[in-house]
């Protein structure tokens, strides 16, 4: 398959290793936000989180928060970002599953998610029961 994070697991195209385990592998992306940004991708291809299986999801999570640890230690950052895009309207760009590990700053200006909307009448809960259904 022609995946360039299935390429780098497996070694054909090389990267800034941080952490390697049974289910997940862990590199700084080349094109960082800030440095140190470090992504962290299951070793099977999955496309999104949805796509993945319970145990692989659960290796996943303890791998990023493992490598957050990192991250946030190493670069003395303030605070982090973790961050997953699904799918192309997401912002995806690689359709191999991937979680983004930002390092924050005080005051760094980084903008990764504007919040302006808001609920009409009774939409809050209309939101709430449609989704719950589909818990
Ligand atoms: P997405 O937009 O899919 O959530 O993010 C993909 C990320 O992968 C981008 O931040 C991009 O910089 C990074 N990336 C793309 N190609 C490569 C590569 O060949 N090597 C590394 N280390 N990162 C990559
Ligand atoms: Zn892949």
């Amino acid at each position: 398959m022609d995946c360039i994070f299935c390429k780098i697991v497996n070694g054909e195209i090389p990267s800034a290793k941080l952490f390697e385990n049974a289910y997940c592998f862990s590199f700084l992306d080349i094109n960082p936000a800030a440095k140190g940004h470090a992504l962290v991708v299951p070793k099977e291809h999955f496309e999104t989180l949805l796509d993945l299986n319970d145990e692989n999801a659960i290796g996943l999570i303890k791998a990023v928060k493992r490598v957050a640890k990192g991250v946030v230690l190493a670069t003395k950052a303030d605070g982090y970002n973790i961050i997953m895009n699904n799918r192309k309207a997401a912002g995806q760009e690689v359709m191999h599953a991937h979680f983004h590990i930002i390092p924050r700053f005080e005051n760094d200006a980084l903008r990764i998610s504007p919040s302006t909307k808001k609920y009409g009448d009774n939409e809050l809960q209309e939101y709430k029961e449609k989704i719950m259904k589909n818990v």
